[in-house]
């Protein structure tokens, strides 16, 4: 198993918010469960920035020359359609990251990659990652094997939305969150939930007062507490249980906080 916590907290710049500051930070857990070398040839590029909630990292056609690894954030890739219409796709916390993950070279971005989750993200340049995989077999895979965990979810989410209604897709969702946070408490507004689940907000409002009815969850101003995650799992409809049990087994450690 990998070992993360305390042997992954390392002193780094802090970017956005005061350059040269030295600060001490729980990190990333895709960037944890590197190889030791493979972290200290990374770490002096690294940059900690504070990131609120609707920061843009990317936007469709930019070239991506960097990999952000979210800390206490979480990103949703979202993809934008021909005529302008939006919607929220996988939202990616600290188990992963979002940008030049695999060509490690500037390349267009088809999505937009935005904070939905505000809190801290580590930006690595893209450069400084292609030259470690240059110099690191096991560093490649450990990527590669990340990407193939990311797909799965993808691919589980677009089946999940297709087959299962809300009233199932959101309790899974939730555990999901909760799992990947380390947290029973989440912000997120009505309004950003109804876009990353596809629907209507007036149709997760109803949902949501249902579950805080059966006191599964609680809503307010904005924070969704989760009440009774026994109750939510048997609600779900277990794709996100999939989901966790492939990176478990692709990259232990990573889906859990
Ligand atoms: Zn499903």
């Amino acid at each position: 198993m990998i070992r993360l916590g305390l042997n992954c907290v390392s002193r780094l710049r802090r970017g956005a918010l005061a350059m040269g500051e030295d600060v001490t930070f729980g990190c990333n857990r895709l960037f944890a469960s590197m190889a030791e070398e493979d972290r200290a040839r990374l770490s002096p590029s690294l940059v900690l920035r504070a990131m609120p909630r609707g920061a843009v990292l990317f936007h469709p056609g930019d070239t991506v020359d960097a990999v952000h690894f979210p800390c206490s954030a979480m990103v949703s890739l979202v993809a934008v359609m021909a005529g302008g219409e939006t919607a929220g796709t996988e939202l990616i916390g600290a188990e992963g990251a979002v940008g030049s993950l695999m060509s490690a070279r500037p390349l267009p971005a088809i999505a937009q990659a935005v904070v939905q989750v505000s809190g801290d993200v580590l930006t690595l340049p893209a450069e400084a990652l292609e030259r470690a995989f240059a110099r690191s077999a096991p560093l490649r895979d450990h990527f590669a094997r990340y990407a193939d965990c990311l797909l799965a979810q993808f691919l589980q989410s677009i089946a999940c939305n297709r087959r299962h209604g809300l009233e199932q897709r959101l309790p899974g969702w939730l555990l999901s969150m909760r799992e990947r946070l380390g947290e029973d408490e989440v912000a997120m507004t009505q309004e950003r939930l109804a876009q990353m689940l596809g629907v209507q907000r007036t149709t997760v409002t109803a949902l949501a007062l249902e579950l805080q009815r059966q006191d599964v969850i609680r809503y307010k101003r904005g924070r969704i507490r989760i009440l009774d995650s026994g109750a939510l799992a048997g609600k779900s409809c277990g794709c996100q249980a999939l989901v966790r049990g492939h990176y478990d087994r692709i990259v232990p450690g990573l889906y859990r906080a």
